[in-house]
């Protein structure tokens, strides 16, 4: 077996796939799980992708939001991106723009917003999570997130050095070592907390080529 088989899957889209569906939701509209498109980019399966902005944040959601990049396609794995060059091209443009326009809202809201910043709270910090496999029961349809790293979703992840450096305690019945984090919990934004920041990412974002 080579990897050749995986990066030439079938990426059609798949009726059950509720990311399929939602890659034909125009921007401004809302998915069934209540995100809101705010940008498409590329026309087909081979170059586009579409971001949300999720109702729900696991911070503070005065401040906080949360977006998502998806392919059109049903993409599985980061290495069939390879594949298709327009595909990797767009989601570099749409990822910078999204980064922009996030960062863009977190410095208006933050009145002591400069690019060098004295202290962690007031910084404009921000992160990306996605993961793939193909381990059956997770092969999922790709999608990524973006957010202010912040609060109780700003924790350090195992793969930063900090996350290393924390103190490792041990149950002392099953003698398994553990480091701590704090607990996160979703919790919905206001409603016109939320239309505010859809408008504002759908306004930013406008000149992204669909
Ligand atoms: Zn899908």
């Amino acid at each position: 077996m080579t990897i050749k088989e995986l990066i030439e899957e079938n990426i059609a889209q798949k009726e059950d796939c509720n990311l399929c569906r939602e890659s034909s939701i125009e921007v401004g509209e809302k998915t069934e799980y209540g995100a809101v498109i705010i940008s498409r980019i590329g026309k087909g399966l081979e170059d586009g992708w579409f971001a949300t902005i999720s109702p729900k944040t696991g911070s503070n959601p005065e401040k906080d939001f949360s977006i998502q990049l998806m392919s059109f396609a049903h993409l599985t794995h980061f290495a069939q991106l390879a594949k298709y060059p327009e595909l990797a091209k767009n989601y570099g443009v749409l990822f910078s723009k999204v980064s922009m326009a996030m960062a863009q809202i977190m410095a208006e809201e933050n009145p002591e917003f400069k690019p060098i910043v004295e202290s962690k709270e007031l910084g404009t910090s921000m992160a990306t999570y996605g993961k793939c496999t193909n381990w059956g029961e997770k092969k999922e349809h790709l999608h990524i997130k973006v957010f202010p790293f912040k609060g109780n979703i700003g924790q350090p992840y195992t793969v930063d050095s900090s996350f290393g450096r924390k103190e490792a305690f041990e149950d002392p019945k099953t003698k398994e070592k553990f480091v701590k984090m704090k607990p996160v919990t979703k919790v919905v934004l206001s409603k016109e907390r939320f239309e505010q920041l859809s408008k504002k990412l759908i306004g930013i974002l406008s000149d992204v080529e669909q």
